[in-house]
């Protein structure tokens, strides 16, 4: 784990101004315009970005392609892959301290989050795709004596990643690795509000021994970079997590240009609910807790919805709110503090406009509501608990993406399976019961993803992650995601 020394002394490090990542190494936007970079931690600008267009992102895109098509990747032996992601994964770990700090300053998760959610994760995920490589076979297909049928796994060409801003490395990762290992050319297009750490890692990749062209990052505004990106015509696959309204448009640039492949991870508006036999209801209120607020709520899988049975609706309550007031809200680059800063003001602005509506609506505030710690000119919101939700309110249908908790009350497992499946979302959720059928009817019945139970969170790369209904599809995760970045060819011969 990351001292409180080496982050005093990373948080002053200069960052200046950044490059885009093309070909190999690091240039300026062809309009020479940029983005500042500022710190949700303070409010203070700390750094910029270079301000992509579509001519950079043609730019990218042609390198990728020249890189693709030369072969020196893309035909290389899984073991040369292999060799080079191992590198790059131990590359990452080395500099885990310096991305995670670097990272924090950027989008405000705390510290104790980011660093294993960030690095250490990213790091996992491109050496498993590197270990799995090698041991992707090609098929022979059961056909007649006289023909031998041949199904050959080949990388899609050019893929492009576009990612959202509470995870940029993990989330980045998931799809950057996957699409490597299969030997596809990568072009990124990360987050404005958080693009300093894929910059790097891009940099980290090039020192590994990646060749030239095979990975390039473009930063700049998603409307104009990302666009492109979903627009243009020697893009092969977008793989993207993001919202549900531009992950609509990733779907109609596609239908407007080359038909690309999209695969979407969007939002979620998970279910988390405590049945009276949950084994522990102390324990099922320190992890629930943990499972919305943590990094101020901005998680994809947040149980955003908490469900309660009547018959221990009082006492769970009473285990929810003393966790929730235990977690130390605060700069996130104090390890001593359980949650950080929300990412950015606009957010901030944003969530806040959940909580005036669902009072608005009706629903009764149990804790939090409010704009913290104004004196540090960043953005902190303290954790927000709302009782009596009913179905109707925006807060039960729609996602905040930030530390706001809606609390509902049920009689019957009927009634749970039903709530659970009431929104447009079907992302993650969870089930505390010490009954084994109840278990796993209700992970039948839950239309999501992800069904935890008796947890919530931290399910590792051995397995997928990714929604159904308006979550998306595709998945992220385990060797399942591979897949997606692999292309079935036939050859069909006569013997
Ligand atoms: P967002 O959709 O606003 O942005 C995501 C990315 O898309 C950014 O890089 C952005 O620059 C880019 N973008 C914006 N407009 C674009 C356009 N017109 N064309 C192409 N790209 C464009 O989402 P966000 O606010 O960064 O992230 C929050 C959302 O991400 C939430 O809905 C959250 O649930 C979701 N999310 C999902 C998962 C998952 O695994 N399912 C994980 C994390 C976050």
């Amino acid at each position: 784990m990351i001292s409180q020394n080496a982050i005093e002394t990373l948080r002053k490090t200069e960052i200046g101004a950044q490059g885009l990542f093309i070909d190999g190494v690091q240039v300026e936007a062809t309009s020479g315009a940029s983005l500042p970079v500022t710190s949700p931690i303070d409010g203070r600008p700390f750094a910029s970005i270079a301000d992509g267009n579509a001519a950079d992102i043609n730019r990218a895109v042609k390198s990728a392609r020249k890189a693709f098509e030369k072969g020196s990747w893309s035909r290389a032996t899984p073991a040369f892959r292999k060799k080079v992601l191992t590198k790059f994964a131990e590359l990452v770990e080395k500099h885990a301290d310096e991305l995670a700090v670097l990272g924090v300053r950027d989008n405000g998760t705390e510290i104790g989050m980011a660093y294993k959610a960030e690095p250490l994760s990213a790091a996992g995920t491109i050496r498993y795709y590197a270990e799995a490589i090698d041991k992707v076979y090609g098929e022979i297909a059961p056909t007649a004596e006289n023909v031998l049928g041949l199904i050959h796994k080949e990388p899609l060409g050019v893929v492009g990643v576009i990612v959202p801003w509470n995870f940029p490395l993990m989330i980045g990762a998931w799809k950057i690795a996957p699409a490597l290992a299969a030997g596809n050319c990568v072009v990124v297009k990360p987050p404005e509000i958080a693009s300093l750490t894929l910059l790097r890692l891009a940099e980290l990749a090039s020192e590994a021994g990646l060749p030239a062209g095979v990975l390039n990052v473009v930063t700049g505004r998603g409307a104009v970079t990302g666009e492109a990106l979903g627009l243009h015509m020697d893009v092969d696959a977008i793989a993207f997590t993001g919202s549900g309204p531009v992950g609509r448009r990733l779907l109609e640039y596609s239908a407007r240009s080359n038909l690309k492949r999209v695969f979407l991870e969007l939002g979620g508006k998970s279910p988390n609910i405590v049945f009276a036999d949950a084994p522990d209801l102390k324990q099922a209120a320190v992890v629930s807790a943990n499972g919305i607020f943590r990094n101020s709520g901005q998680v994809c899988v947040a149980g955003s919805r908490l469900l309660v049975q009547s018959a221990v609706y009082d006492r769970f309550m009473d285990e929810l709110l003393q966790a929730t007031m235990r977690l130390k809200v605060g700069d996130p680059l104090d390890l001593a503090n359980d949650v950080g800063a929300v990412s950015s003001a606009e957010q901030l602005d944003k969530n806040l406009g959940f909580v005036a509506r669902a009072t608005e609506e009706g629903a009764r505030l149990v804790t939090g509501g409010q704009r913290m710690l104004t004196e540090t000119g960043g953005s902190y919101m303290a954790p927000t608990i709302f009782e009596n939700v009913t179905q109707d309110m925006q807060l039960a249908r729609e996602e905040v993406f930030g530390p706001v908790l809606g609390v509902m009350r049920f009689e019957t497992e009927e009634e749970a399976v039903r709530l659970a499946n009431s929104t447009v979302y079907g992302l993650a959720s969870a089930v505390w019961t010490a009954n084994l059928s109840t278990a796993h009817r209700m992970v039948r019945a839950i239309n999501a993803g992800v069904v935890h139970v008796n947890t919530y969170g931290g399910a590792d790369i051995t397995v997928p992650l990714g929604g159904v209904k308006q979550s998306g599809f595709g998945r992220d995760k385990s060797l399942h995601a591979l897949e997606k970045y692999l292309e079935l060819k036939t050859a069909w011969i006569a013997l």
